[in-house]
């Protein structure tokens, strides 16, 4: 008895010796927990390296954002297989999901037919189906041996209770495959998809803090994040910690220097690590007595599930002699235990390790979600954590060593990759389908060259019936001449009234224009607001509130009983008979008083100002806003010969030879040509390019079928259009959560201002989401990804088609003079023109490419509105005096 004891001691004593020798001899390999914290430390660093933008590229660890907001499981490698079964065909896709920030996932898919007999057959047939179009699937896309996650949407309630589980509530839909209700059909499926290889490597996931990821813009909502972390201490990071053992491994690597920390720590290279470690020690007489046989200096030879077997608490041993025996050098009692003690080293390194890392992950976590406990869960897959006897609980013990505040719980994919990859392919997929659908609503506002060129001839055929009298009254382009008969040419002089109703403002300007060498234009202005209920109300209530504010502006300047000549700008189509006459032919944009239609302003004007009995003024000019434009440019800059307004509303001029105006008596000269295109298309000349979002906005308009040319591209509409295009989305559940708010249904509230502020190019995304938010839309960022992306597409189509006018215009004049290059510029006002951070630059493209022979160019307009219809009233005081000189 006591023999037995003192034997077993003895035993104990010289196992321990030995063992210590060993740890000596390999104390490298052996890391303390201050060396597991510092490398955690080092981890953290080199996670937050590659999360920001400026360090990412030289980054070891990458943090590659999978671009896919799930719960993910670690294993995607980002290449996976979509099983889709529920929808109206059965698909499979394969997904590849990279870091390519245009094209984050790519899918290739193939439908399957599903035969009635198969759905309404029993489960395992319908399952074996599903597996063998997975099998010829594969086939095709050449990937058989590629071993794929396979993922698994399965559109039919199911309830899950675990991360590995989908239990079939009821079939829904078509189906009725007897036998699954109330089963498992991750199981069923793997159950007929025969397992796939075994998975080692190590790389890892976990959900990120958005705000943190600077590569994906953003600041909120979690994504899913490929650490890559094999590739740690590639930059030399952990060098200190690096073996021998572990330097000879990389250089017999097919990529020496690349994923040191994945050599380190995972578990295809374990048993390599061991079997060098062997080969020394032998090599130095210290393991089987120096032999050393051609099999243990193989390669590849002792493999990880060695190591696994060695480590095994009881049979352990056993295992060790057989494997050691295989080998060939014969080992000893003594032997055997040292190797399993060399494998204990080498594996409980491995677990540090990883410890190590997800140490530093879940610390990061915790940071990120601010709380002083962290709760979660590690969704873990991988050989050597499921097989190796002792590694799991190494790992979680170090672990929650390290990450002490936390409540961490493992789970281990049971299905190898499959679950995780099924969620990771489902939202992917998901995603994808979506992005898809939006791109393709999107896709109708994309215009083509080819639809251009069409929408500019179509203006051109418009132009040419708006100036023939035969066709004039039914055309939709009205082409009303307004007796500007020429530009200024410096010598104008005087004081002039100026009045500028039409646009977003109403203002009363006084204008003192003085010719000759000191040529100068001063002007004073108020700005006065028209209540909508005068926009809508009577046309007396509207123009005894213009005189009013003519009064008030008169008073304002001390100036009541100077009897000037006025120029009135009133931006909405008129028949002008005269200079100073026009008749309203419909209003546009926000107005709608009645009584105005069909009379003549300048006479409704005249009268307000009679029944005031205040003051009189000199009617001279009735001008059109894009006239102003063009001639306050033309003021600064003769060869500016057309005028465009792309402002609230949208609309041009131009000089057009007499002659073919023929509604206009004589055929000598030039006269100006109010275009009012924004009526373009009323006719359904656009209704192909039209989309049901412009149809949504036109019948929410004053005014029904008309101006459908301006709806498509102005600043009033603009916003609108986008408004309905959200308002769809949301609908189809890929905005705001699929919930419509009352703010979206509120028409107007999304101001062209703010595309213009969306659009900016220096906003990030969390600037775009605080604009929506304070609109009222509590949008996430996904969302504010979207919505700028529907706010581009629209403002380009906008200034596109209005670029297609205005190349139909410059050609049009080209033509007229027969020449064959012609060299013109373009007056513009309009604060979208000038505000939106895109708009002019796409508008101006859209010209040049359109119009290639013709060299336009564009001059802002300062103030047309009320400097051109100064210059207009001080050319048509001229033209009268000469006329007066003539009679
Ligand atoms: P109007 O055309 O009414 O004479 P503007 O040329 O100033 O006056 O245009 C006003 C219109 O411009 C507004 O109705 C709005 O649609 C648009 N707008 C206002 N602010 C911006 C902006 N920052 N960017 C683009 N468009 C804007
Ligand atoms: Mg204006």
């Amino acid at each position: 008895m006591i023999a037995a004891q003192l034997l077993a001691y003895y035993f104990t004593e010289l196992k321990d010796d030995q063992l210590k020798k060993i740890d000596k001899y390999l104390y490298s390999m052996r890391l303390s927990d201050d060396t597991v914290k510092d490398i955690m430390g080092r981890f953290r660093r080199e996670m937050e390296n590659g999360l920001s933008r400026d360090t990412n590229p030289t980054a070891t660890v990458k943090m590659l954002p999978t671009f896919v907001r799930s719960i993910p499981d670690g294993s995607e490698k980002g290449d996976f297989i979509a099983l889709d079964l529920g929808g109206s065909n059965f698909r499979i896709l394969r997904v590849k999901v990279t870091q390519d920030k245009k094209q984050p996932v790519q899918m290739e898919s193939q439908v399957y037919e599903t035969p009635d007999d198969i759905i309404h057959g029993s489960g395992s047939r319908l399952f074996d189906h599903v597996a063998d179009c997975l099998g010829d699937f594969m086939e095709k896309q050449k990937i058989k041996d590629k071993k794929l996650p396979v993922g698994f949407t399965f559109s039919f309630p199911c309830a899950q209770s675990k991360l590995d589980e989908a239990v079939l509530v009821t079939w829904t839909k078509k189906f009725k495959a007897s036998g699954v209700e109330g089963m498992d059909v991750v199981k069923l499926l793997n159950k007929a998809i025969k397992k796939r290889g075994v998975r080692t490597g190590t790389n890892a996931c976990y959900m990120e803090e958005l705000r943190h990821i600077d590569l994906v813009e953003g600041d909120e909502g979690r994504m899913c994040i490929n650490t890559e972390w094999g590739a740690f201490g590639d930059n030399g990071l952990i060098e200190d910690i690096r073996t021998e053992f572990d330097r000879e491994i990389d250089r017999g690597s097919i990529n020496p220097g690349k994923q040191l920390f994945e050599k380190m720590a995972s578990g295809m290279y374990m048993g390599e690590l061991v079997r060098l470690i062997l080969v020394k020690m032998a090599k130095e007489g210290l393991l089987f007595e120096g032999r050393i046989t051609p099999e243990l200096l193989t390669k590849g030879k002792i493999e990880t599930k060695h190591v696994s077997a060695i480590e095994k608490t009881k049979e352990g041993l056993k295992k060790c002699m057989e494997i050691l025996t295989r080998l060939g050098v014969e080992p000893s009692d003594e032997d055997c235990l040292a190797v399993q003690h060399v494998c204990t080293i080498v594996s409980f390194r491995s677990a540090n390790l990883i410890a190590a890392t997800l140490g530093g992950i879940l610390a990061r976590l915790k940071e990120n979600k601010g709380v002083a406990r962290l709760r979660t869960t590690v969704g873990i897959d991988g050989s050597l954590y499921k097989m190796h006897p002792q590694y799991a609980r190494r790992l979680h013990k170090t672990v929650r060593r390290l990450v002490p505040d936390s409540d961490v719980r493992f789970l281990l994919s049971e299905s190898g990759s499959a679950k995780g990859a099924a969620m990771v392919t489902a939202v992917a997929y998901r995603l994808t389908e979506q992005a898809r659908q939006i791109q393709q609503t999107m896709a109708e506002f994309r215009l083509s060259k080819a639809q251009l060129l069409e929408v500019k001839k179509r203006m051109r055929v418009e132009i040419e019936r708006g100036l023939k009298k035969d066709s004039h009254k039914e055309a939709t382009v009205k082409m009303l001449p307004t007796f500007v008969r020429s530009t200024p040419d410096g010598t104008e002089n005087g004081d002039f009234l100026a009045l500028d109703l039409g646009g977003t403002n109403f203002r009363v300007l006084l204008v003192k224009i003085r010719g000759g060498k000191k040529r100068s234009v001063e002007m004073h202005n108020k700005i006065y607001a028209i209540p909508i209920e005068v926009m809508q109300g009577t046309g007396e209530e509207l123009f005894d509130h213009i005189v009013h504010c003519i009064s008030d502006f008169l008073d304002y300047m001390g100036m009541k009983s100077a009897r000037l000549p006025l120029g009135f700008t009133f931006s909405f189509p008129c028949h002008q008979t005269s200079l100073d006459a026009g008749i309203l032919v419909t209003w546009t944009k926000g107005f709608k008083a009645t009584d105005c239609e069909g009379e003549d302003v300048v006479e409704l004007l005249r009268d307000a100002i009679k029944r005031k009995e205040e003051f009189e003024l000199d009617v001279v000019a009735i001008v059109n806003d894009t006239v102003g434009t063009m001639m306050t440019c033309a003021y600064e800059e003769p060869t500016c010969e057309v005028g465009l307004i792309a402002g609230t509303g949208s609309n041009a001029c131009y000089m057009e030879e007499t002659k073919n105006i023929e509604i206009v008596d004589g055929t000598e000269g030039r006269m100006c040509v109010n275009m009012e295109w924004g009526a373009f298309g009323d006719n359904g000349c656009l209704d192909d390019i039209r989309t049901r979002y412009d149809q949504a906005v036109d019948e929410n308009s004053l005014n029904e079928g008309k101006q459908r040319y301006e709806k498509m591209c102005s600043g009033m509409y603009l916003g609108e259009i986008v408004r309905q295009i959200l308002i769809d989305l949301t609908k189809r559940g890929f905005l705001f959560r699929g919930q419509i708010s009352e703010t979206l249904k509120t028409r107007g509230i999304f101001e062209t201002k703010f595309l213009s502020q969306i659009e900016s190019d220096r906003l990030a995304l969390l600037q775009v989401r605080a604009i929506l938010q304070q609109l009222g839309l509590d949008s996430t960022c996904d969302d504010s990804i979207i919505v700028k992306e529907v706010c581009g597409t629209v403002s380009r189509r906008a200034a596109q088609i209005c670029g297609a006018g205005m190349a139909a215009v410059v050609d049009k004049i080209r033509e007229n003079r027969g020449m064959d290059h012609l060299d013109i510029t373009v007056g513009v006002d309009g604060t979208l023109y000038k505000l939106h951070p895109h708009f002019s630059r796409i508008f101006q493209q859209t010209v040049k490419e359109l119009a290639p022979k013709c060299d336009v160019n564009f001059l802002l307009s300062e103030d047309g509105s009320g400097k051109g219809a100064a210059l207009i009233t001080a050319v048509g005081c001229r033209q009268r005096e000469l006329e007066a000189q003539q009679h």
